[in-house]
């Protein structure tokens, strides 16, 4: 899963190019730095390998997220519709830009339900995110297909599925934009940092102008700062370490990808063996980025019993219902309304009055799927010795 399993010697040396000019911020110091501008080298990198016409490189893919929502004019008084199965990061991101997260059902995609999205479209609906989640794509073009229908962007959260695609063609280049995280469990990391994709040449404008206090990175008489502002920013720079090592990392993710495929491919055909076993769906299994592998048994009887005799042979699956970070009905700070904020912000008004209240219950559906998922992280380096306890583990428990 995790390209830190794959940091060599093209991330150092692509750092110590940096180094040798002294030069750490992505603008500015032109003499200096010598022509490397590696945070822009790398957006041009990724641009050109998702096949989108504009890339922007934030600290984050939460950073992402907000700056992506704020480019697309979302704030209070807007509805945003993501799914109950995401990192909480999808979702703070909404709350941050004022806007209130409306969730949605995930089907068999482990992804947004494109039906239970149609219900839950309202006047207020400013922007649709789907989550490409564990490495595999929503079902992406029922979704956009929604959005365009209804006139709401689709914004895909491909923080978990850089390098995934659809018929050949990129996750995150379906909707309006597409957002990346280079956290460091994530494929492609760059230690901390983010990317949004964009076809919207005026969108990314609004993008690079409100992550750098509103600078609009044109040359004009006064240098950097001399320039007017159009509105409101923030600082969500990347540096340019953070640029090197994306570069080192983009330029190794089709065969992290590859490997990772290898692996996932083992994993499944070992899980065959579970009687009813089915797997996730994708829109295009061949576009997988694989990593995750996930497997739906019948009922949470059947997970629980199976899930007993891979712990007991030391090779575990996660099961995303007791997971706290990714599913809707444990996040009890959500569900409560829990806020630093005196008045209660984002949950309540200035005065006091709630905003939105969220049901534990509200989501029926997921939560009958996801105890019956199991789930296997897949790296890029998985020892045979591994690949083979957990096929044996597997036999074990469907003849239990
Ligand atoms: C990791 C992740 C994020 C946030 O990325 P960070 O770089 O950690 O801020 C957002 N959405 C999803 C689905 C993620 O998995």
């Amino acid at each position: 899963m995790p390209g830190f399993e794959v940091l060599g010697k093209e991330e150092r040396q692509q750092i110590m190019e940096v180094l040798d000019t002294g030069v750490l911020f992505r603008y500015e110091f032109a003499e200096q730095r010598r022509g490397i501008y590696k945070v822009r080298e790398f957006e041009q990198a990724f641009a050109a390998y998702t096949g989108a016409a504009c890339a922007q490189a934030v600290t984050s893919g939460t950073a992402a997220l907000k700056v992506a929502l704020r480019a697309l004019g979302i704030g209070p008084g807007d509805e945003v519709i993501t799914q109950g199965f995401t990192f909480v990061a999808t979702w703070e991101a909404i709350l941050e830009v004022g806007a209130i997260p409306v969730f949605a059902e995930i089907d068999q995609t482990l992804a947004m339900d494109p039906g239970d999205l149609k219900k839950k479209i309202t006047d207020r609906t400013a922007c649709i995110i789907p989550v490409h989640m564990l490495g595999g794509a929503a079902d992406i073009d029922r979704i956009t297909a929604i959005g365009a229908e209804a006139g709401v962007p689709v914004l895909e959260d491909t923080a978990q599925a850089a390098g995934g695609r659809v018929g050949g063609r990129h996750l995150g280049t379906f909707g309006r934009c597409g957002t990346f995280s280079f956290d460091p469990v994530k494929t492609l990391t760059t230690g901390e940092g983010g990317m949004i994709i964009t076809d919207d040449e005026e969108l990314w404008r609004a993008m690079s102008e409100y992550h750098d206090h509103g600078h609009d990175h044109l040359p004009n008489a006064g240098g950097r700062g001399g320039e007017g502002r159009h509105f409101l920013g923030d600082n969500y720079r990347m540096m340019e370490l953070q640029g090197a090592i994306g570069l080192a990392q983009l330029a190794k993710l089709d065969a992290m990808i590859e490997s990772q495929r290898a692996h996932k491919s083992r994993l499944q055909e070992a899980a065959a063996v579970l009687p009813g076993v089915e797997f996730r769906k994708h829109p295009d299994a061949a576009g997988d980025s694989a990593t995750f592998f996930a497997f739906i048994l019948q009922d949470e009887e059947q997970q629980r019993r199976v899930n007993t005799v891979l712990c007991e042979q030391g090779v575990g699956a996660i099961s995303f219902a007791d997971n706290s970070w990714h599913f809707y009905p444990r996040w009890e700070h959500l569900l409560a309304g829990s806020s630093r904020v005196a008045s209660g912000w984002p949950f309540a008004e200035p005065g006091g009055r709630k905003r939105v209240v969220y049901d534990p219950d509200a989501l029926p559906a997921s939560v009958e799927l996801m105890k019956r998922t199991l789930v296997y992280p897949v790296s890029i380096k998985m020892p045979e010795s591994r690949l083979a306890q957990i096929a044996t583990a597997l036999q074990m428990a469907a003849d239990a």
